[in-house]
């Protein structure tokens, strides 16, 4: 049976240098109830370190915790990647700090990583530098994630820097994504009339909130379950999921010509 998910899958905690201290497990989840939000998903900057605190915080809320990290690629192009699970992201992140550059986080300059335990106790700050880029190209890191069955969405793809289409030119038609998220700056209608492109990809948008009052439900998802694999379904329009975003329908308008996309081979 299908169902119907408010969602915000973007969202930052406390381990993120730019993010307010108030980003805390039970002060997101409590704010994620008040939205009326069943779906959300822990973003930080190129680390999962907190996604065990703000899961074991949903624990009985209704709220769903999608385990997931904001990567910066090598050219500087932040993609979300998420996972069902905390084991599927402790590896990807393994592989993502082999590939961080061995520096040191300055906090006067970028601000403090603060770690949480699983209980969700501060449990020290990350010393190493999180919001620079890794080493590994947009490709390679769509490949590395969907190898561990996870979902790769390039994040405010409409925003001037740090996007896909800013740093790239466009979305290589040929990378296995099914769906790319919007900032607030746009609304679906008009970021496909801005990028004509995005028509062959569901929509998403979230907060990328950095403070509690910045979370959002612009997304609404119909689907079977709160997985990895029903949001990506969702996100092709495929099997009647469904994607909308700020009310309006956001699944894919026509296929690729690769294929992919909606009415694709996935
Ligand atoms: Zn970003
Ligand atoms: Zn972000």
């Amino acid at each position: 049976m299908l169902r119907f998910f408010l969602a915000d899958l973007h969202i930052h905690t406390c381990l993120s240098p730019c993010a307010e201290l108030e980003m805390l497990p039970e002060l997101i989840i409590g704010r994620a109830q008040a939205l009326g939000l069943q779906l959300i998903a822990i973003t930080d900057h190129n680390s999962a370190e907190n996604v065990a605190a703000v899961a074991n915080a949903a624990r009985g809320t209704g709220v769903t915790v999608l385990a997931g990290m904001e990567v910066q690629t090598r050219e500087e192009v932040h993609m979300l990647v998420l996972f069902d699970t905390l084991e599927q992201v402790a590896s990807w992140q393994e592989q993502v700090y082999a590939s961080l550059p061995p520096l040191r986080n300055d906090e006067a300059v970028f601000g403090e990583q603060l770690l949480l335990n699983a209980d969700g106790e501060p449990a020290g700050y990350l010393d190493r530098l999180l919001v620079t880029s890794i080493a590994l190209s947009v490709e390679e890191v769509v490949q590395g994630v969907n190898a561990l069955n996870g979902l790769c969405i390039p994040a405010h793809v409409d925003r001037p820097v740090y996007s896909i289409i800013s740093n790239l030119g466009f979305i290589p038609p040929e990378l296995d994504v099914v769906g790319v998220e919007i900032s607030h700056n746009v609304g679906p209608l008009q970021a496909r009339e801005r990028f004509p492109q995005l028509k062959h990809y569901g929509l998403l948008g979230s907060s990328d909130a950095h403070r509690l009052h910045d979370m959002g439900g612009r997304t609404t998802l119909k689907m079977a379950e709160a997985t990895v694999a029903e949001l990506s379904l969702a996100l092709a329009g495929r099997d009647s999921r469904e994607v909308w975003v700020d009310g309006i329908s956001s699944a894919p308008l026509s296929p690729l010509p690769g294929g992919r996309g909606a009415g694709g081979e996935g």
